[in-house]
């Protein structure tokens, strides 16, 4: 037997394949990889369910002290700075309840002037007033961030922030390489601060997701380091519902004269992510920054999940990218990919099986 038909045979019979397995998918034929992850997959999701989500990401403020290169977003690129009033985020929020979303995700810059009483006061006027609302929302850096302003630990931080009305804490990990970390975002966390905030998290309860943001010039063993890192921290805490796989878009950013990733690189990461991270039940499909017709595809390789049906994106926007899409195109792409659309809360558990009534 060869060491692919060895790796083949692995891989089918659902065992744990290691970094180095991994880092050689990435050489096999692309449909044969997508085969490979779309089996994969039935083994941890058997049914043909593929969910989403109606929820509103809401960016309060560009206002940024990491300025990473690869943003476009922060005030110090494409836009200018602001801050949204409580007021406006109310009527979002309202806006977002009308249609019958459930999940909110406030996301900012690292503001200079931010503290955990600015964080707390946010969330605790927005639980107030929408009580049903979940809040899925910030970032390991922004509380990183906040523990630092207010001269705080970051357990107590995460405490007063759920004792507020927090329910969740997306996991934007970038690219959890410091080689490439400290090149693109040199005053953010590192690595093992991602970890430890993980920990933290996973201590107080929390749940979280991991994300992958490539493209930033690393190498291939680099990105199945990232996914390493992910599978160890889920081994450990369990702390993740999903798994999203995104490119970085150089427009409008300091690294614009990178040439972007491709289509075949996103749908083979999304295939070897599938694979390798064997303890993670959601990989989902990331139509905002790559499309809704190479999402569509992922479906077939791999991906369960379509995210949030969206309305509104700043940061990749920004960067002159960002699908707009509806939930008449996410039903009707789920279906066309074969699959079965499924209106879906936080925590992955079906709202509704036949989504496309909402729509009468
Ligand atoms: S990626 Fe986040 S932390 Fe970095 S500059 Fe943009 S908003 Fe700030």
């Amino acid at each position: 037997m060869t060491p692919k038909e060895r790796l083949r045979k692995k891989i089918f019979s659902g065992g744990r394949i290691s970094p180095g397995e991994a880092d050689s998918l990435f050489s096999w034929d692309l449909i044969e990889l997508g085969e490979a992850a779309d089996m994969r997959r039935r083994l941890v999701h058997p049914v043909n369910t593929v969910g989403f989500i109606l929820d509103r990401i809401i960016n309060f403020t560009n206002i940024c002290e990491a300025a990473c290169d690869f943003c476009a977003f922060h005030s110090g690129a494409a836009l200018k700075p602001y801050e949204l009033p409580l007021p406006e985020i109310f009527s979002k929020i309202e806006e977002l309840r009308a249609r019958g979303g459930t999940q909110v995700m406030l996301q900012g810059g690292l503001h200079p002037r931010h503290t955990l009483a600015t964080y707390t006061g946010m969330v605790r006027e927005i639980k107030k007033r929408f009580p049903s609302i979940r809040l899925h929302s910030f970032s390991p850096s922004e509380l990183d961030h906040i523990a630092k302003k207010s001269s705080l630990s970051l357990d107590r931080v995460i405490a007063e922030l759920k004792d507020a009305g927090l329910d969740s804490v997306p996991g934007a990990a970038d690219m959890l390489v410091d080689r490439i970390r400290a090149k693109v975002s040199r005053k953010k966390i590192r690595t093992k601060q991602w970890i430890e905030i993980m920990r933290a998290l996973h201590r107080h309860g929390m749940k979280s997701s991991a994300t992958m943001t490539y493209g930033m010039g690393e190498t291939q063993k680099e990105r199945v380091a990232h996914l390493a890192v992910v599978r160890k921290v889920q081994d450990e805490t369990g702390i993740f519902r999903a798994f999203i796989p995104w490119s970085f878009s150089p427009k409008r950013t300091r690294l614009e004269s990178m040439a972007p990733a491709t289509g075949i690189d996103y749908l083979k990461i999304v295939a070897v992510s599938r694979i390798f991270l064997d303890n993670i039940r959601y990989i989902q499909a990331g139509w905002l920054t790559e499309g809704l017709k190479l999402a569509q595809i992922a479906l077939a390789m791999g991906a369960n999940d379509m995210g949030g049906v969206l309305t509104e994106e700043k940061v990749v926007e920004a960067a002159g990218g960002g699908t707009k899409a509806g939930m008449r195109e996410f039903i009707d792409l789920i279906k066309n990919a074969g699959k079965i659309p499924v209106l879906r809360d936080s925590d992955y558990k079906v709202l509704d099986s036949r989504p496309a009534r909402r729509l009468k």
